[in-house]
């Protein structure tokens, strides 16, 4: 297929999850290989009670924010209830489709009979089809549609290979509600055939869903589009991917500083890789030249925190994503007081650290250290007697230095320890600590060029041999 008609249609009943990203993402990736195809995005807000406004803003904006652009303004299905209805009418009057009035308690009484296998047919109503009167009714009823019971339904899904369903399977779901109201099940195809959809990509969770929703294609002669079920998300353990094993919706990546460079990197390797070479680091432009569809995997996925985190280290060191920094910083109360306070400091402290650290939330904690006016070293250590002993000229060195330049601060040290015959942790370790609070970290060259020289000193000097 040359041009592809897609789109991604979540529903805004809660904030854009990884998942539905990496659905949409694929969706992208797909309708931009070829120029005339497009991507259409449509809000499936026919749940009322459930679907609310601030998702809705919060998933095209994590679109937006992932890169993945769409053709023409999203559709809202809740504008198009009409068309629906008048579909379910067409069904309805074609015979395709029947009025059904049956209470909760039968409807409960026939759903315990076929979970528990006494009856093979998946068909809650046997009743009403047949009932000239409910079927004469003008209101006060839901309308079903109508599935045959013979022979078996194949679909051949571009992911999930041959799936067979017996029509038994099928049941005779509702396509109105008794309020008037179209369902998700009706609405999806109406919308989906009005916009020239030919290629869906959705998750396999709805796979069961093609074998209802054929039928609306088959009743009314429309071309029944090609589907792909792309296999869920699962987290490390197996099971769906869940707040239990980390961030899954987009808002608390980015806020977490994910870059979506990292997360359409580590989206993408899910089921699928570059057959060319072993090279994991692979960008949107070259992932929509080298996928296909065809090629994903139809297992699950495993969701590896690890991972992202090591695609985020490889993007967020480029040069050229300092400015996601400074955008990040300014979305960050505590990062934005420091860069208002002294941005060139917030970003050699950044430089310096970023190798280390996976996520920009990490700068946090490092930058309190560095901005701290009041800073003291937490506990009192007591340091070797070799270090103790030439404290006081090494603090006088530090002092003398007048050019503050890393090279020159690195070779007075060296020259000192040369002088005094002294091996470089018996400096470096306790130095890093009046500075920074921390054993562990950057050069004390890097802390000192971080701090400046009136700070690096008053905090040296708190030390008392
Ligand atoms: N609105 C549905 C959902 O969010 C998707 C329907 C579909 O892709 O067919 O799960």
């Amino acid at each position: 297929m040359t041009k592809m008609i897609t789109r991604f249609a979540p529903s805004p009943t809660g904030n854009l999850h990884i998942g539905s990203a990496r659905t949409a993402l694929i969706n992208y990736i797909c309708k931009s290989k070829n120029n005339d195809s497009k991507l259409y995005l449509r809000i499936e807000d026919t749940d009322k009670d459930r679907s609310k406004e601030e998702f809705k803003n919060n998933i095209l904006s994590g679109l937006k924010w992932l890169g993945i652009d769409w053709d023409n303004e999203p559709q809202i299905q809740s504008h198009n209830i009409n068309r629906h209805l008048e579909i379910a009418n067409k069904l309805l009057v074609n015979g395709n489709a029947f009025k059904c009035v049956c209470s909760e308690e039968e409807l409960n009484e026939r759903r315990k009979k076929i979970n528990s296998g006494d009856i093979t047919s998946k068909k809650i109503c046997i009743s009403c089809a047949k009932n000239t009167e409910v079927q004469s009714l003008e209101k006060n009823y839901v309308i079903r549609i109508k599935i045959p019971i013979d022979n078996k339904e194949i679909l051949e899904d571009v992911v999930q290979g041959t799936v067979e369903v017996n029509k038994s399977e099928i049941d005779d779901y509702v396509l109105v509600r008794r309020d008037g109201t179209p369902t998700y099940m009706l609405s999806v195809v109406v919308d989906d055939h009005d916009l020239g959809v030919n290629f869906i990509i959705r998750g396999d969770d709805h796979l069961n869903n093609y074998f209802r929703q054929k039928f609306i294609y088959e009743y009314m002669n429309w071309e029944i589009p090609t589907y792909a079920h792309i296999p869920l998300i699962h987290g490390e353990d197996g099971s769906k991917l869940s707040k239990r094993h980390g961030a899954v919706n987009l808002i608390d990546l980015k806020k977490q500083g994910y870059l979506p460079e990292a997360i359409i990197n580590n989206l993408i390797l899910l089921g699928w890789s570059p057959k060319k070479g072993d090279d994991e680091i692979i960008q949107l432009n070259n992932i929509i030249s080298m996928f296909n569809i065809n090629d994903l995997s139809k297992s699950a996925s495993i969701f590896n925190y690890k991972k992202l985190d090591f695609f985020n280290n490889y993007y967020l060191r480029q040069e050229k994503n300092l400015e996601l920094f400074i955008n990040y910083c300014k979305s960050n109360i505590n990062l934005q007081k420091y860069l208002d306070k002294d941005e060139e400091k917030l970003i050699k402290i950044f430089n310096i650290y970023k190798k280390d650290i996976s996520k920009y939330e990490e700068i946090v904690n490092i930058a309190e250290i560095y901005f701290n006016s009041n800073f003291e070293v937490l506990k009192n250590e007591i340091f070797e007697q070799e270090f103790n002993k030439c404290f006081n000229n090494f603090l006088e060195l530090i002092n003398s230095i007048k050019n503050w330049e890393y090279d020159v601060i690195n070779s007075e040290i060296k020259d000192f320890l040369k002088k005094n015959n002294l091996k470089f942790p018996i400096i470096g370790k306790p130095v890093r600590f009046l500075l920074t609070n921390n054993y562990n970290g950057p050069s004390i060259t890097d802390i000192f060029m971080i701090l400046d020289k009136e700070e690096s000193i008053k905090r040296i000097n708190k030390y008392k041999v």
